[in-house]
């Protein structure tokens, strides 16, 4: 059964232990960083910060300032277009049992602008030193074992849920109907396109640029026609393998 994950949004108090919990268990090193004043540390993701809580402040009509809280991740997009980008056979995979879209150790080198490009939400990213492009992996290895994945685990407020998908969809259309009482623009993202399901309070302008999924990025020609040759490139290494 596909898994899924719910991150509502309006229990998250931006805590951060999910961000650093991941850093732990996928064993990246510390980065330096710059205080910008705002809270937003570091300012997006990097190769070294798989997830990331975006901090987006606001002001209200009343000069009130608020902000809203976006624990950030790979979607695992049930038709993933960053695998559908990538011309080199099996560098990116999905996993049949959980949906978990995995790159592995051949997701290197020359397709990052094109893989990133392709992704509606603006996740992967590329090591400087190996090449390697990452992004989360549903902590494959936790729930293959039966464990939560590390954030999920780590979030003290239950502000994110993992489970079997239809399960998931449930709660998050359950919950969305307890915030809509107070909240009227509140909303799932994408529930259909992806495993994991944000609900936000809000217009999801407000959380980040890449909350909900946007069309393609702006790439050059080369970059573009990469990605359209990408099934094509794929094939002919194939046939030379
Ligand atoms: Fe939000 Fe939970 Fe992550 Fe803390 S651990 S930032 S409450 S999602
Ligand atoms: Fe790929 Fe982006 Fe979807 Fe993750 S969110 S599976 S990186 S297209
Ligand atoms: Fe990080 Fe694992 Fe959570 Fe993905 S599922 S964001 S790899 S802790």
């Amino acid at each position: 059964m596909p898994k899924a994950f719910l991150v509502d949004t309006t229990r998250c108090t931006a805590c951060r232990g999910c961000q650093v919990a991941c850093k732990e268990w996928k064993g990246m090193p510390a980065v330096p960083t710059k205080q910008t004043g705002t809270h937003q540390n570091p300012p997006d993701l990097t190769p070294y910060n798989l997830k990331l809580v975006r901090f987006s402040e606001h002001m209200d009509k009343s000069g009130k300032v608020f902000w809203n809280f976006f624990p950030d991740q790979c979607r695992h997009c049930l038709e993933a277009p960053c695998k559908q980008a990538s011309s080199v056979e099996g560098a990116i995979l999905q996993d049949a049992a959980t949906g978990a879209v995995i790159y592995t150790e051949k997701t290197v080198q020359e397709d990052f602008d094109v893989i990133r490009g392709a992704c509606p939400y603006d996740i992967p990213r590329q090591n400087p030193q190996t090449r390697q492009i990452v992004k989360c992996d549903m902590c494959i290895d936790r729930v293959r074992a039966n464990l939560l994945p590390m954030c999920v685990k780590t979030c003290a407020m239950g502000a994110m849920s993992f489970g079997e998908r239809d399960e998931i969809l449930k709660k998050a259309e359950a919950r969305l109907a307890v915030v809509k009482k107070e909240s009227p623009k509140a909303q799932l993202l994408n529930p259909t396109d992806v495993a994991v399901i944000y609900l936000v309070a809000e217009d999801p302008a407000l959380y980040h640029k890449f909350a909900v999924a946007q069309g393609p990025q702006l790439l050059t020609r080369g970059q573009l026609l990469a990605g359209m040759f990408a099934p094509f490139k794929r094939m002919a290494r194939s046939i030379q393998g």
